[in-house]
């Protein structure tokens, strides 16, 4: 690492501290490499400590596990067999602290804006900070900023939203804190709801209880629209009787996440509708008639923007059919979750279409005219698909390799894939994966003084995660491990998962 007045040299640029720059961060460090990770925030962590999304979903492996396992350990995660969750903000200052051990360097409000190319590979990133201008060169860069800036700037080609949405982008969804929450009472009230003689699994109007009163705050005018389809609400790891929780329910719809116009409108849409939506659960939820806003995440939470085109596009039949690779760095085995970019009743497609049916997928032929406000604009194919949840695909370390730049690494929720399939690994332990596998790579491309990260063999990155504790050569443990031994019909989305339940009694699904 050396600086030299407004000029920094090192082997890796990571642009983007979220969980995935994190990740590359700490993977290309303690492999021996001169690394500055840049962060236009004055944490890291991203969406996760910043934008409150705190319950960590995809296969709980490496950096991630062990970055939960450090906070475990102080009491700052709760642990479970699915979705575990972290404290924001002991989450960021340990990322921060495992960043360092690396031998990392971190830069703080430092906001990449540009690059300089020279011969297909980028020579420098250009930043703005505190310090002016600054110019970092490096013989490989990560793009974790989850907007793909350092790609877009590189000119590097990438898709933005869903063709099927005239290029929308999924709906956004603001975090938020809130304190003075009674969970027993919440958890009761949501239980006693389930049991209802008149709780109907299939209307949409019973999707949670949540969602049920919102109908009702409607029906008496609290309500001028549905807030919220879907949300989720985490407790803060530590004391259970700890009263804090964190958030996120509101949609905004119709957004362009590279737009700064609309990605303005989108936060001040958030803002509001974060405000009403507390005013709606003090008066309709049991638990939450003190509950206290304490803070509106300082991050907005966009689930999607640029999508870079690389070496591999990642396409949503290859994780219908559970697909493997010979450069597999990362296991996913979760459903579909592309949030509908529409407003209407429906919050996520838990399922893509296809003209035939897709093994081992879960398939069904459904009707031409069935009327879904999931799919406004145009008619859907015929078969729907759902994951097989005893199933998993891989991730190719290829769809982490930028297309339009020889030395350009792309990780975490940018990631080269198609929309569907995009919606469905950039959860947060798949991003830190990533990240993990892109600074994996980068160290392997640089100690073998390659000219182009295309011409490194994947194959090898897998090993090296597969060294490093990554258990891709066996099928997914703990909750999929349950999953693949349940003894029975298994749940295709998250109310029918109720049924499941950890070796407590604790069903992942129930919020
Ligand atoms: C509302 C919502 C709910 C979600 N729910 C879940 C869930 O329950 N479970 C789950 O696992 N996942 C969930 N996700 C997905 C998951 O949180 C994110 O996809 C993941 O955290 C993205 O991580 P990342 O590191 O790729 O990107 P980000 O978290 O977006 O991090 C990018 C970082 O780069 C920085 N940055 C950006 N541009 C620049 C630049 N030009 N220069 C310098 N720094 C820059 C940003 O400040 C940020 O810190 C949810 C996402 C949203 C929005």
């Amino acid at each position: 690492m050396a600086i030299a007045g407004n000029r920094f040299f090192a082997d890796v640029v990571v642009c983007g501290g979220g969980v995935a720059g994190a990740a590359a961060a700490i993977a290309a460090g303690r492999a021996g490499k001169r690394v500055f990770l840049l962060e236009y925030r004055e944490s890291l962590g991203g969406l996760v400590t910043n934008g409150y999304i705190t319950g960590i979903a995809g296969c709980i492996d490496g950096l991630c596990k062990e970055w939960l396992e450090k906070l475990d350990a102080e009491g700052h995660a709760t642990m479970r067999a699915h979705l575990p969750v972290v404290e924001p903000e002991y989450g960021r200052v340990m990322l921060e602290q495992m960043v360092l051990q690396s031998g990392a360097r971190i830069l703080y409000g430092t906001h990449a804006v540009d690059v300089e190319k020279e011969a297909g590979s980028i020579r420098r990133v250009i930043a703005y900070c505190k310090s002016g201008r600054i110019e970092l060169e490096a013989g490989v860069f990560i793009d974790c900023t989850g907007d793909a800036d350092l790609a877009a700037a590189a000119g590097c080609p990438y898709e933005v939203g869903n063709a099927e949405f005239m290029g929308l982008n999924q709906s956004v969804t603001m975090g938020f804190k809130l304190s003075y929450v009674d969970l027993e009472r919440y958890y009761a009230a949501n239980a006693a709801f389930r049991q209802d003689p008149e709780y109907d699994a299939e209307s949409p109007q019973h999707s949670s209880f949540i969602v049920h009163q919102e109908y009702k705050a409607m029906e008496n005018g609290d309500l001028h629209e549905l807030l919220s389809p879907g949300y989720l609400v985490y407790a803060m790891p530590g004391d259970p009787k700890c009263t804090d929780v964190t958030l996120d329910a509101t949609h905004t719809f119709d957004c362009r996440c590279d737009d700064v116009v609309d990605l303005t409108r989108q936060i001040v849409d958030q803002h509001r509708k974060v405000l009403w939506f507390v005013e709606f659960l003090k008066k309709y939820i049991p638990g939450f008639e003190k509950a206290k806003l304490t803070s509106l995440a300082p991050m907005n939470g966009v689930r999607e923007s640029r999508r870079v085109i690389g070496e591999y596009v990642l396409k949503a039949e290859d994780i219908a059919a559970a697909r493997k690779f010979e450069d597999g760095i990362w296991q996913h085995a979760e459903v579909f979750d592309a949030h509908v970019p529409t407003p209407g009743k429906h919050t996520a497609n838990r399922h893509i279409h296809a003209s035939a049916p897709i093994e081992p997928a879960v398939c069904r032929h459904v009707p031409k005219d069935t009327d879904y406000n999931m799919h406004p604009f145009v008619d859907p194919l015929p078969y729907e698909v759902r994951t097989n949840p005893r199933e998993y695909c891989e991730v190719p370390f290829r769809c982490l390799i930028a297309k339009g730049a020889d030395n350009l690494l792309v990780a975490g929720r940018c990631f080269s894939a198609d929309y569907h399939a995009n919606g469905c690994v950039r959860i947060i332990a798949a991003c830190m994966g990533m990240g993990q596998a892109a600074g994996t790579g980068a160290a392997l491309f640089l100690d073998r003084g390659l000219t182009a990260l295309r011409e490194l063999d994947g194959a090898l990155v897998r090993q090296e995660m597969i060294r490093q504790g990554v258990k891709l050569d066996e099928a997914p443990g703990g909750y999929w491990k349950t999953i693949r031994e349940f003894d029975g019909e298994v749940f295709i989305n998250g109310a029918d998962m109720a049924d499941l339940r950890d070796a407590e009694g604790h069903s992942p699904y129930l919020f």
